[in-house]
């Protein structure tokens, strides 16, 4: 009899979950969602691969191009490789990437950034 009133409480009350996916509620603002690379900022240095705990990302490169692989619905979403990208060009959106239920291996490609070139500065003495 005790239970009475918390049963009735339930019976009549909407249910505390959502019905996810139909409905999707509001994004924190700050949440660590999906991961995305700005590639054509990116110097393929591998420290996001290297820095990965879940080892989701592979970096390779040849003489003139660099590859950057994500195995999207392995990443947990730490946010480690976004402190620790040297320029910045990976971020976090706010909001999950949708359902899946097979592996998602995301693929970008660009160019390798120039190399600066070694020349020696001269160095000119102002006039006196
Ligand atoms: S750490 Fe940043 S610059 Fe380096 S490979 Fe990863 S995304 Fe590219
Ligand atoms: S957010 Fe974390 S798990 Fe996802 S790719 Fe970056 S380091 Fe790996």
């Amino acid at each position: 009899m005790k239970m009475l009133p918390t049963v009735l409480a339930n019976l009549f009350s909407k249910p505390a979950t959502r019905d996810y996916p139909s409905y999707v509620r509001e994004p924190f603002p700050h949440a660590r969602g999906e991961l995305v690379n700005d590639i054509d900022r990116c110097i393929f240095c591998g420290t996001c691969s290297r820095k990965c705990p879940s080892q989701c990302i592979t970096v390779s490169r040849d003489s003139s191009t660099g590859t950057w692989n994500l195995e999207a619905y392995a990443c947990i979403g730490c946010g480690i490789c976004v402190m620790s990208c040297p320029v910045s060009c990976l971020s976090q959106k706010n909001t999950h990437r949708p359902v899946g239920t097979t592996k998602t291996m995301i693929t970008l490609t660009a160019k390798l950034p120039e190399k600066p070139s070694k020349k020696t500065e001269k160095r000119t003495e102002p006039a006196q």
